[in-house]
């Protein structure tokens, strides 16, 4: 495979149809990283029709449970064995530290054996009772079909195996599209799928823009299943495609996250430190590039000043650099246009009335960052409120803001403020109100003295505009399956509802 084929359709891997090509850019320098296959709407027909075909007269629906799986767990171990080259890719690609790209992968790879399980686990059915001793009727899980998966550029694998893996486990066919600003890890993967044993026709990829090849996948009359990982705007016009041809629709949007800390969460020293640094963890990871990224701290307000003047020293100290050198901490931004949204959100944030603790620009270039690189300082924003842009708008880049609250009901209502509804956190040393708080929040995954951990095997997904449908757990399984009522009367006899 030369570098610009990278269009995968029936088993073979080709250029786009128009010869066009994209040059995808290393974001710590803006230098080309890899040219790809530009694919347009010819492209993603042709990746549908070969999806179609593998499924509806292909082996893969129809393959034993046990073998799906077996392929799956294959997949697992292929990851392994290419670790280090996957995660220097990715590293590359989106602009992450090395370290979190090769926990990305350990994380995929998690998720193919997660899926290889839970399929097997859950059998082909179950036996329902019709009430009738000459009557057996049984609900048996089939799968949807061809399924158009769609993702973002920020964990590209990681969101690519939210879907393929729980699609390839209940017997489908799919045709992903990766992000265009970050498409070569899925390249990666795709190779693996093959090489792991998967039939020709059931895994396809077309690199491209999402407008055309998001947007006809999302209209194709050939496509019975589109899953969307990205943002609200562009989630809304993959539903707005779909509808006219009824597929089924699961959108994995945006997020606007809280993260609640009570006074009595910093009663200590230690406990203080906990808190913050957490804090610095869920607003700053992968430069803020998180769609759970904490960017709202909604602290108590006799505790604020000592929390954000800490919180504020410690990420000024944050070492900015090329995800692949020794000892960055964080990356740089995606790409220029997220630089530029940046700054356009900590500008208005400005006007608006907020506070500078620290950041707000870019920083010095040096050794291990390039000048022209999209880098932007970790940015602490005291003195906001709800009203303000940057508190309402999910900014995704390396922007906290900083709001207070005096009584919990106060911070239940702040944390709720918010069109999205995916994530947050509440820290408090008090059981009752850390569970009266979890129980309150309208978010879809809530931790208590925790920020980011997910578990393969526990549901993802948004409340509100952050989504509908759920990835992971047995609901992102069920996400790809058609469910189906067989039943069979084993002594029929006439109805006679007729009488002529
Ligand atoms: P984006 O919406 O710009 O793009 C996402 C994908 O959709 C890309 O592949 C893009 O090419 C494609 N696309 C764009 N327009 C399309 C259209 N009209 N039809 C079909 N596809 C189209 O999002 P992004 O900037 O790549 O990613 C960041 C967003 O993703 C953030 O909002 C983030 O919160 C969200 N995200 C959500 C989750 C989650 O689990 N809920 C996880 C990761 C990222």
């Amino acid at each position: 495979m030369s570098s610009v084929e990278t269009i995968h359709v029936d088993g073979e891997w080709r250029g786009a149809a128009s010869g066009a090509q994209r040059e995808v850019l290393d974001p710590a320098d803006a230098k080309t990283l890899a040219v790809v296959s530009e694919g347009g709407a010819d492209d993603t027909d042709a990746a549908v029709t070969a999806a179609r075909r593998a499924f509806d007269t292909g082996s893969w629906p129809h393959t034993p449970v046990a073998e799906r799986a077996a392929l799956l767990r294959r997949v697992a171990d292929l990851l392994v064995r290419d670790r280090e080259e996957i995660a220097l890719t990715e590293s590359r690609d989106t602009g992450k530290t090395l370290a979190e790209g090769r926990i990305d992968v350990d994380c995929v790879a998690d998720a193919f054996r997660y899926f290889a399980d839970l399929v097997v686990a859950e059998g082909a059915g179950r036996v329902v009772d019709a009430g009738s001793a000459t009557v057996h009727s049984v609900v048996v899980h089939e799968p949807v079909g061809v399924c158009a998966l769609i993702t973002p550029w920020n964990y590209p694998l990681l969101q690519a195996s939210w879907k393929i893996a729980p699609a390839l486990a209940a017997g489908n066919t799919f045709v992903i599209k990766p992000s265009e600003v970050t498409p070569l890890s899925t390249v990666l993967l795709v190779k693996l799928l093959a090489e792991a044993g998967l039939p020709a026709g059931v895994a396809n990829l077309v690199t491209g823009a999402g407008d055309p090849v998001g947007a006809r996948l999302s209209e194709h009359p050939g496509v019975d299943l589109v899953s969307f990982t990205g943002g609200l705007t562009s989630g809304v016009k993959v539903a707005q495609a779909a509808a006219p041809t009824v597929k089924k629709v699961a959108l994995e949007l945006g997020g606007k996250n809280p993260n609640v800390v009570f006074a009595d969460a910093c009663a200590t020293d230690e406990d203080f430190d906990t808190a913050v640094d957490q804090a610095l963890n869920a607003a700053f990871i992968h430069s803020g590039q998180v769609c759970s990224a904490g960017s709202r701290l909604i602290v108590e307000e006799s505790v604020r000043e000592r929390f954000v003047a800490e919180l504020a020293r410690r990420a000024e100290k944050i070492k900015l650099g090329r995800g692949t050198e020794e000892g960055v901490e964080c990356g740089p931004l995606v790409s220029a246009q997220q630089l530029d949204k940046t700054e356009a959100y900590v500008a208005s944030a400005l006007a608006e009335g907020a506070v500078l603790r620290c950041g707000g620009s870019q920083p010095e270039p040096n050794e291990v960052r390039p000048a022209a690189g999209y880098f932007y300082a970790p940015t602490v924003l005291d003195g906001c409120h709800r009203e303000m842009k940057v508190v309402r708008e999910e900014t995704f880049g390396p922007i906290l803001t900083v709001e207070t609250f005096r009584t919990e009901d106060e911070a239940v209502a702040l944390a709720n403020d918010t069109e999205y509804g995916l994530a947050g956190a509440v820290w408090t040393k008090d059981a009752g109100r850390a569970r009266r708080v979890a129980g309150r929040l309208r978010h879809g995954t809530v931790w208590i003295n925790d920020f980011h951990p997910y578990l393969p095997q526990a549901e993802w997904g948004g409340f509100g505009k952050s989504g509908t449908g759920r990835e992971l757990g047995p609901t992102g399984l069920a996400e790809y399956r058609e469910a189906k009522h067989v039943y069979q009367n084993l002594a029929p006899e006439p109805v006679r509802w007729f009488a002529g």
